[in-house]
């Protein structure tokens, strides 16, 4: 039983991660961003500046990301552990999920996926959407069958205002700000942090490497359970 919060920058793969270590750990994958994002969509948030805040990148309140991520785990489908994406991002978050886990007795494992700033903004601006039909293209791995034009209607894609590498540069400039400090948190606290260096390898490699990590972790966790015994 156990509780993996994935950890990394924007643009380090935390989502694609967490979808394939779902598979490989059979546990859900908690994704705090989907949870707003679909509390937004269904009109739970009409008025509250929750979307604005999302679009922007900007940090949503701990209260509300708090309660949405305790009502979620407390789902039976979670009782054996999950993995966590986006969530926490600030120490009043950190804290209030350690409150959580510790009666549960879920032990709590970080994940934090490092990945180079400059392949970052690389591999960001290389993102192109379509205005029309919304699907998504990376000049880089991902690219249109003609050059800039959606395969699926034909219209010009374009770069999103989020993707472009003035707000990346700040996006990333806010990360180190906010969120490195949690990463320390988490490591006077006593959790375990594994750094996973994601630079250029494909996505299933780097789940692979990750799951590799928690398996033997289990392992060793047994011994030491054994070795008290
Ligand atoms: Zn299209």
């Amino acid at each position: 039983m156990k509780a993996i919060v994935l950890f990394g920058p924007p643009g380090s793969g935390k989502g694609t991660q967490a979808k394939l270590l779902r598979d490989c750990l059979q546990v859900p994958h908690i994704s705090t961003g989907d949870m707003l994002r679909e509390r937004v969509r269904s009109g739970a948030e009409n008025g509250s500046p929750v979307a604005a805040k999302l679009q922007s990148g900007a940090l949503v309140r701990d209260e509300l990301v708090n309660r949405l991520v305790a009502e979620r785990i407390s789902q039976p489908d979670a009782a054996q552990g999950f993995i966590l994406d986006g969530y926490p991002r600030t120490i009043a978050q950190a804290e209030y999920l350690g409150g959580l886990l510790e009666p549960r007795g879920l032990q709590q494992v970080v994940v934090y996926l490092s990945v180079n700033y400059n392949i970052i903004i690389v591999r960001l601006c290389a993102r192109r959407q379509c205005p029309v039909c919304g699907t998504l293209y990376n000049m880089v791995s991902q690219a249109p069958k003609v050059d800039e034009v959606c395969d699926l209607d034909g219209h010009a894609l374009m770069i999103r205002e989020d993707d472009r590498e003035d707000v990346i540069r700040d996006r990333l400039a806010a990360y180190d700000e906010q969120s490195m400090p949690v990463l320390d948190y988490f490591r006077s606290a006593g959790h375990q942090v594994q750094e996973v260096t994601a630079d250029d390898l494909p996505p299933e490699e780097i789940a692979r490497k990750i799951c590799g990590i928690l398996e033997n972790n289990a392992v060793k966790a047994d011994d030491r359970t054994q070795n008290r015994r």
